[in-house]
């Protein structure tokens, strides 16, 4: 959840959406949520439905890549997505006002912040996603190190699912992100789409290979200012 220019965005919608609860305060500051999907793989939509019952009375944006890397659009994944065998409640019963869009261009406005989305390497087309030229949010793809030579931002938030010196087509590792990153073009940078496999001498070795760094861990319920 990020709020920016006084609006609101979600970036992907896994199973974490279900800690929205705990941010109702933030969300009734706001008419519109934004939310920006970088694929449509489960673990970044099936928590979708988690937004239901706290945005009904909101306008619902819904930016994905659809046409630009795909043969369907945004709104014909999100139908398909929540088809009334899964879920009770189709996307448009989210709220009297839902509009699925797909990437206008690789960079567009969503109110008065700038987007950026460019695809990277992955399973399936996913796009990396910067507001502002500030933050930037990178996750299931491979480690590109020259896409790092060229951007910087204030924070950058990426994907980390591998601990150890692994490289892969799809996702990037820690070693890769400690090693080949430039890091000092960064304020921070978060580790996100942690390992479901991790056990906890994963996350200690994580921890402290990462210690006198500017990695972080990311946790639930963290909160940072850019
Ligand atoms: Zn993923
Ligand atoms: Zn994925």
């Amino acid at each position: 959840m990020v709020e920016c220019h006084d609006e609101l965005f979600l970036l992907d919608a896994g199973t974490g959406l279900s800690n929205i609860r705990n941010y109702r305060s933030i969300i009734s500051k706001y008419d519109t949520i934004h939310l920006i999907l970088s694929h449509y793989h489960l673990d970044h939509t099936i928590g979708i439905i988690y937004l239901d019952p706290f945005v009904r009375d909101k306008k619902i944006k819904i930016y994905g890549p659809g046409r630009m890397a795909y043969p369907e659009t945004t709104s014909y994944y999100m139908h398909a997505l929540l088809r009334r065998e899964f879920f009770s409640r189709c996307i448009d019963d989210f709220s009297d006002d839902v509009q699925i869009i797909d990437f206008p261009a690789e960079s567009f406005r969503a109110g008065n912040t700038k987007i950026t989305v460019k695809e990277q390497q992955h399973s399936s087309p996913s796009f990396r996603i910067v507001l502002d030229d500030k933050l930037i949010y990178a996750t299931d793809t491979t480690f590109d190190p020259g896409v790092w030579n060229e951007l910087s931002g204030t924070l950058l938030l990426h994907e980390c699912w591998d601990c150890h010196q692994t490289i892969s087509d799809r996702h990037t590792s820690l070693w890769q992100l400690k090693y080949q990153l430039p890091l000092n073009k960064f304020d921070k940078v978060l580790l996100l789409h942690q390992n479901p496999a991790w056990d906890v001498s994963d996350y200690e070795f994580i921890e402290k290979s990462i210690a006198g760094t500017n990695l972080i861990l990311a946790k639930d319920g963290m909160q940072l200012s850019v």
